[in-house]
């Protein structure tokens, strides 16, 4: 999402879940208990309106999350989903999202959504092995993902998947097997979300009784990091990796164990900008020692390249010896890419994009 698109959030917690995934507890995940009702969901849309600019450009969307919300009964669906297709007649919002799970997905629920104006359908996938999709209790199959993938993609539906890495059961391989399938399925969207041990959930018994071992936090940033790039070098576009922090999803709140961290995504990219630092300098260059090296970036990435907590310059420092990293804001080149100008005050120009990782 970019700084024209704006998202009013509406979570509907515990809603139409058939099932009790291990891992999750939504009204954890949510920060709340109650599902609303209309009028709330009425009354959240305008207040977030007030804030809101509008105009020309300006992308203004009401988005369901949590829960699986197509798999609720169908009046709930429509009491929920008024509201904003009043908006959006109205022309104060332009578009509605929700989040569901995909064998909740039917041409009736489609005929449903179309008639509210829904336009994007995320799809919690998950995994697409069918044993990490069995001992992880979401009670589907990786058939389902893809009837649903066609029966969105027939109905013309901007299609959103999200993918959990770390499951149980699910080593490196089957996640960067979910990573393929979905990238075939062609989504306009992904959404990876390493597996937690959240309070309250299956999974927080499996993890004491030593039945589930969740990933390190490296070792989630190195398999999140392949991942990204599988998306991007097919242009699909990665919106979010790792859950938000909230109140209740922080080391001290609900998450009993995993690979969490508040600023997950800019680990991820930092680690591919790592390698690219040192694909650049090693490989193009042919270097192994330099004191100054001076890159060019675009302005969002500068701290990404340098590294959370300067991670990336403390790895050249004792790799090649590097005593400066000057990073210069590059406003022509795409997120993502880094240029190295010059190294010990020479000019020199190697760049190079994560996606060619
Ligand atoms: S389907 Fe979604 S909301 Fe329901 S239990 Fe599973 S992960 Fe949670």
């Amino acid at each position: 999402m970019n700084k024209s698109h704006y998202i009013i959030p509406v979570f509907v917690p515990d809603l139409g879940c058939p099932h009790r995934c291990v891992f999750c507890n939504q009204k954890k995940i949510t920060g709340l208990e109650q599902v609303p009702d209309n009028r709330e969901v009425n009354r959240k849309i305008e207040s977030y309106l007030e804030t809101m600019p509008k105009g020309d450009g300006i992308v203004r969307e009401v988005a369901f999350y949590g829960g699986s919300f197509t798999a609720v009964d169908k009046d709930l669906q429509k009491e929920l989903l008024k509201p904003a297709y009043e908006f959006m007649v109205k022309g104060d919002i332009n578009s509605i999202r929700v989040s569901t799970r995909p064998d909740a997905i039917s041409e009736d629920i489609l005929v449903l959504l179309s008639g509210y104006g829904v336009s994007t359908v995320e799809l919690g996938v998950q995994s697409m092995d069918d044993e990490v999709l069995w001992k992880s209790g979401r009670g589907h199959t990786s058939r389902d993902v893809l009837r649903a993938a066609a029966l969105l993609r027939s109905w013309g539906f901007c299609m959103g998947l999200q993918m959990m890495i770390g499951l149980p059961g699910a080593a490196e391989e089957a996640d960067l097997y979910t990573a393929s399938e979905l990238t075939a399925l062609a989504p306009d969207m992904v959404r990876i979300y390493p597996c937690l041990v959240l309070k309250g959930t299956h999974l927080e018994e499996m993890y004491f009784k030593g039945e589930y071992l969740p990933l390190e936090l490296g070792e989630a940033v190195q398999r999140c990091k392949k991942l990204l790039v599988m998306f991007e070098k097919e242009g699909i576009n990665v919106i979010r990796i790792g859950l938000q922090p909230s109140e209740q999803i922080n080391l001290s709140g609900d998450v009993i164990a995993g690979p969490y961290h508040p600023a997950f995504r800019e680990l991820v990219e930092s680690a591919a900008a790592r390698d690219m630092l040192e694909h650049l300098l090693m490989v193009v260059a042919g270097i192994s020692h330099a004191r100054e090296i001076v890159v060019e970036v675009p302005q969002q990435d500068i701290s990404v390249v340098r590294g959370h907590s300067a991670g990336n310059v403390k790895y050249l420092a004792q790799k090649i010896g590097l005593e400066r990293l000057i990073t210069k804001p590059n406003s022509v080149l795409a997120r993502g890419s880094i240029k190295v100008v010059g190294i010990d005050g020479q000019k020199v120009c190697y760049q190079m994009h994560r996606t060619e990782l």
